[in-house]
């Protein structure tokens, strides 16, 4: 068994977009799409800036001056979550995305033990999520549970969630100090401190080093090669 500060790692949470995979577009294109099917609306779409917040989130600050407000778009989740994989799917093969340097291996590796659970936090909403991983060579089967950018506005709810689907799985509780927290932006560190799991920032996305190092991550790295050398240890077995 892993351990991790000290604890037994039982579940590990990833972010997909610059935490797993670069999206390279996908998802700005197709969620101009499907805003503008679904709401008549792309709002300043160009400019936005995806990161860390939730798909919810974003649908509701780019459509506010528009008149939609987040509940309406709350209402309307389940129509836009199939438009906005079916763009997704038709346009997904024009955009190289790719994983993040060691983040194929890393998982590959961690699916192996049958004891650790591996999971998803993402902006992204539940059907786009899967075609990103697929696009980029993740199965995601291999990740037993997860909590969407659908499911909330607010990103610190999705931990909740994650560590809930865990322990149903499970079928036992699971202490947040055995949760690890993945993520490229200052609010996955945030999310991860909102539960109470060790949070893991990785320097492979769209924020800056400063601004991951000022929210205070347990632990910050350049890129997934050296999640295992940094974040885990096996400790030396004791007794006979
Ligand atoms: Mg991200």
């Amino acid at each position: 068994m892993y351990h991790c500060n000290g604890h037994p790692v039982q579940l590990i949470l990833f972010d997909i977009d610059g935490t797993l995979l670069w999206p390279k577009g996908a998802g700005r294109e197709s969620t101009r799409a499907a805003m503008r099917e679904v709401f008549g609306s792309e709002g300043s779409l160009n400019d936005h800036h995806f990161g860390g917040k939730t798909d919810w989130f974003t649908l509701a600050e780019l459509l506010r001056e528009s008149g939609h407000t987040a509940d309406d778009i709350g209402r309307r989740m389940p129509e836009y979550e199939q438009v906005i994989a079916h763009h997704l799917g038709n346009m997904i093969g024009d955009f190289p995305i790719a994983p993040c340097p060691g983040a194929l291996d890393l998982v590959r590796e961690l699916i192996t033990r049958n004891w650790l659970l591996l999971g998803l936090i993402t902006g992204n909403v539940s059907t786009t999520a899967p075609l990103k991983l697929r696009a980029a060579g993740f199965d995601p089967a291999w990740f037993a549970v997860g909590a969407y950018g659908s499911e909330s506005t607010n990103r610190n709810d999705l931990p909740f969630l994650a560590l809930e689907r865990a322990e149903q799985l499970r079928g036992h509780p699971i202490a947040a100090q055995s949760v690890i927290i993945v993520g490229d932006t200052p609010a996955d560190v945030a999310c991860a401190r909102a539960v109470g799991a060790v949070s893991v920032a990785v320097n492979t996305g769209f924020s800056s080093r400063e601004s991951l190092e000022a929210t205070q991550p347990d632990y910050l790295l350049d890129d997934l090669t050296t999640f295992f050398s940094q974040v885990l240890s096996q400790p030396a077995r004791t007794g006979r």
